[in-house]
């Protein structure tokens, strides 16, 4: 739509011989308000959990549509032309152009797609149903069981289909490995491979599919058939950080310990007895963001414990060690100066306790808080690692950034900063 309303403000520009140059800067102040007009209508109407994307594909090209719903959900598309998704939400650009899709989940959240379509205006695919000369190919990931298929119209010769001797890799920075790949049908006249990383500070790839692994993370490897870009085939790549070759630079301001730039509290570092920031504002406008999302997702989450003080902490630890002997308390809950909570930028959701694991909260949270900027901080099968027991209820205040990376990475933030959390007695 807004497209369209541009093409009109060039085509008024180019009649300028016949409009004087005040009424043409009219007509332009008018257009430009009525794009701002319609756009605010369609930000709007998208709800309040109404994120919206923007998508590039090429015509031939088949994707699918990811979202952050979620409930079951359901997809209705501007333009059947250009763009079509089936039951799989599967994507195939047909033809150049825009086209919005709206997916709306069983309940009620919606996300919109803007899908910009490039590619030769002459080529257009067929819709569905159009059955005149239909091959269709299968990929198959064996890792995770789906399927992609893709139908088109294709040339006698075309490949139809592309296999690897694997799908999925664990791989150390510096580490190599090719797949084997097998274009079908093997009568294929162009079996040429086109090879991309969805990452490469994960890991890169040369043309020939070597893939190297970069830094600590995931990433997508595909390779697609250039004789028909429909069919390709993915590898997910899994690179583990060495802990021990990288660690962070360390930097102590007025007791507090910065690693990277990133504040840290744990058994190793502690914090000055007098430090005592209060909850960070940023850090609770954050959860107050991501308690408005979960909301939209009929979910409720609600800080327990925020801020702590020293003292707080001192009187909390006494009455475990009292109560458990120092070893066990030590498992759950920290030395004054050496809690998390202390920093203003750690929250304990809903129930502090094993419980919360298992409720859809704690599932929500667990898949989406790095998007507002907060971790897992101790999460499951780490306690040798961060030093604490699984803590499903405890995340972290890191900034969308960061968290994005050290989430991405699947390491905790002692391995990603490559530091301990061990008490020195
Ligand atoms: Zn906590």
């Amino acid at each position: 739509m807004a497209k369209n309303t541009k093409k009109k403000g060039s085509a008024s520009g180019a009649k300028q011989s016949t409009m004087g140059a005040p009424m043409l800067l009219l007509v332009l102040l008018c257009l430009a308000g009525l794009v701002l007009g319609v756009w605010l209508i369609s930000t709007n109407s998208t709800g309040t959990s109404g994120n919206s994307h923007e998508i590039a594909m090429q015509v031939g090209q088949s994707r699918t549509l990811e979202t952050t719903l979620t409930a079951p959900f359901t997809c209705s598309v501007s333009n059947d032309k250009i763009i079509r998704i089936d039951e799989n939400h599967l994507m195939t650009a047909l033809s150049p152009g825009t086209a919005v899709i709206v997916a709306e989940s069983t309940s009620g959240s919606r996300e919109t797609f803007y899908i910009t379509v490039s590619g030769d205006p002459n080529v257009t695919l067929p819709p569905p149903g159009d059955t005149t000369t239909t091959t269709t190919s299968t990929t198959t990931f064996s890792s995770d069981a789906t399927t992609t298929t893709t139908t088109a119209t294709l040339a006698p010769g075309s490949v139809t289909g592309i296999e690897l001797t694997f799908y999925a890799i664990s791989l150390k920075v510096g580490e190599h490995k090719m797949p084997i790949v097998t274009m079908s049908p093997a009568n294929a006249t162009d079996k040429t491979e086109k090879w991309t990383t969805s990452d490469e500070s994960v890991a890169t790839v040369d043309w020939l599919g070597n893939i190297t692994a970069v830094g600590a993370g995931i990433c997508t490897i595909r390779v697609t058939s250039v004789n028909n870009p429909a069919v390709y085939a993915e590898v997910a790549v899994t690179v583990a950080g060495d802990t021990a070759q990288t660690p962070g630079n360390i930097e102590l301001i007025n007791g507090v310990t910065y690693v990277d730039g990133i504040l840290i509290a744990n058994k190793t570092y502690a914090l000055p007895k007098d430090y005592a920031p209060g909850v960070n504002t940023e850090a609770k406008a954050a959860f107050d963001r991501m308690q408005l999302a979960a909301a939209s997702a009929m979910l409720d989450i609600n800080i327990v414990s925020g801020y702590r003080s020293y003292a707080t902490q001192e009187a909390t630890y006494n009455r475990f060690v009292n109560r458990d002997g120092q070893a066990a308390a030590d498992t759950y809950s920290a030395r004054p100066g050496h809690s998390e909570h202390q920093t203003g930028l750690a929250f304990d959701i809903n129930y502090a306790g094993a419980s919360f694991a298992n409720t859809p909260e704690a599932e929500w949270l667990a898949k989406n808080c790095w998007k507002y900027g907060f971790i897992i901080r101790y999460p499951e099968g780490k306690e040798h690692i961060t030093g604490y027991q699984y803590e499903p209820w405890h995340v972290r205040y890191l900034g969308a950034d960061t968290a994005e990376k050290v989430y991405n990475s699947g390491l905790t933030l002692e391995e990603y900063l490559g530091i301990t959390s061990k008490y020195a007695d």
